[in-house]
């Protein structure tokens, strides 16, 4: 597709899942009009790019707005997903900065993914047929954030971890989206069972959010599998984000619902999440240590190789989708999973690198959703066109479902 042919490009403000202002941008093309949207964390790792612009978000809009203008009467053609380099380099002349200082990661993320949806709508197919081409059509995995606290609840009594996790083992995401809303539910039952402070708060991601500790979540994460298993003869694997830079306060982690510990310093946090990998059975840890200690993930994939237990250790702050930030993970033996989030670095260049880089080295890639969540899907067309074995998203609210959906949709599509 010729950059000429795009009747219009244009960039408008719109609000998050939590009510804070993103950017939308809308592409007119002969073939139809197509929209993406930037998401916003609310734990965010020290080394994303920035969102907006350091002029702000209506700066970022208006770059966006006379940038479209410019870009569609060019006679430059975009016609596959690597063609987005020459966006970039027009882009580059402007905004040469690491961080996407001027342009905002999420001017630039929102303006490619809608680049993108409109080349792939242009030459008759689906952005994640696109991506895709021949290769073999695969559904990933689905993980499913149940219970949460931490930075995504603001509230004094949470649980200190951010997510619990909960993944079905089954052959189709269909089925994965079905039973995590059944365990969700029962989910619900267990916490008013046993939590008595607990009055129907949710968090950001509509995780429920409980006020018991840790490990009492995770008793009743137990027990919810064991009814899972009863009922459907579905086994359903359980997982944690710890996010732990945000309970890491310089000298040690700072628990504040762990009755009788307050501080765990960084050898015993290594030792306290072996431990409840071990006694859980956990099949899945992210950000188990702080954005800045490579070793500690390194100290813990070690323990767990040498006790043969079978673990993702994911990064996410540690790593932030850059490949700079997973080159030194991947020399320092400090995960074997990697968080995707597109808008952590702004360039969809630049994370593919992060993507393909993971893959050679076999570190299991993950695409995630953002606690402050759009109604675009376009991460659930990145999973499929791209084979990203797994996808973390909430279980409820409108703008998560969208993505799941989507992928229920695409999976039942035959063939490519
Ligand atoms: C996360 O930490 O994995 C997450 C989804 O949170 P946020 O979007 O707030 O970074
Ligand atoms: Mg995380």
């Amino acid at each position: 597709m010729n950059l000429k042919e795009i009747k219009s490009i244009t960039a408008t403000k719109i609000r998050t899942s939590k009510g804070n202002p993103t950017i939308a941008v809308v592409v007119k093309t002969s073939k139809g009009i197509v929209e993406a949207s930037a998401p916003q964390g609310t734990s965010k790792g020290k080394y994303e790019v920035r969102e907006f612009s350091v002029r702000g978000i209506d700066f970022s809009i208006r770059f966006l707005n006379a940038l479209g203008k410019k870009i569609t009467q060019m006679d430059i053609e975009i016609d596959t997903f690597h063609d987005l380099i020459k966006i970039e380099k027009l882009i580059k002349k402007v905004d040469s900065s690491a961080d996407w200082h001027i342009i905002g990661g999420n001017a630039l993320y929102a303006l490619e993914a809608a680049l993108l949806k409109a080349t792939a709508k242009y030459h008759g197919y689906e952005l994640w047929q696109f991506l895709l081409g021949k290769r073999k059509k695969m559904i990933p995995r689905l993980l499913g954030n149940a219970i949460g606290g931490g930075m995504h609840l603001e509230k004094e009594k949470k649980t200190d971890f951010q997510e619990f996790l909960i993944i079905p083992k089954t052959k189709h995401f269909f089925d994965s989206y079905f039973i995590n809303l059944q365990a969700y539910k029962e989910a619900k039952k267990l916490i008013m069972a046993c939590d008595k402070e607990w009055q129907g708060l949710l968090t950001a991601e509509n995780a429920i959010a409980s006020t018991l500790t840790n490990t009492q979540v995770l008793d009743i994460l137990d027990e919810l599998r064991k009814r899972i298993k009863e009922k459907f003869d579905i086994k359903l694997e359980l997982g944690l984000d710890i996010a732990a830079t945000s309970f890491w306060k310089g000298k040690g982690y700072i628990y504040k619902n762990f009755p009788g510990r307050n501080v765990m310093r960084r050898e015993e946090q290594v030792n306290y999440v072996f431990d409840l990998i071990k006694k859980y059975k956990l099949s899945y840890i992210e950000d188990p240590f702080h954005e800045e200690d490579f070793k500690a993930f390194s100290k813990l994939l070690a323990k767990l190789k040498k006790a043969k237990i079978k673990c993702l250790i994911c990064g996410d702050d540690l790593t932030t989708t850059n490949p700079k930030r997973l080159k030194k993970a991947i020399k320092e033996k400090a995960i074997n999973s990697i968080i995707i989030k597109p808008n952590q670095v702004g360039s969809l260049i630049t994370m593919y690198e992060t993507l393909e880089l993971a893959k050679k080295y076999n570190i299991i890639p993950i695409i995630s959703h953002r606690s402050g969540e759009t109604f675009d899907n376009t991460i659930a067309h990145l999973a499929v066109g791209f084979q990203i074995p797994f996808i973390k998203a909430g279980i409820l609210g409108k703008e998560r479902d969208v993505k799941l959906k989507e992928l229920a949709r695409i999976e039942r599509k035959n063939g490519n």
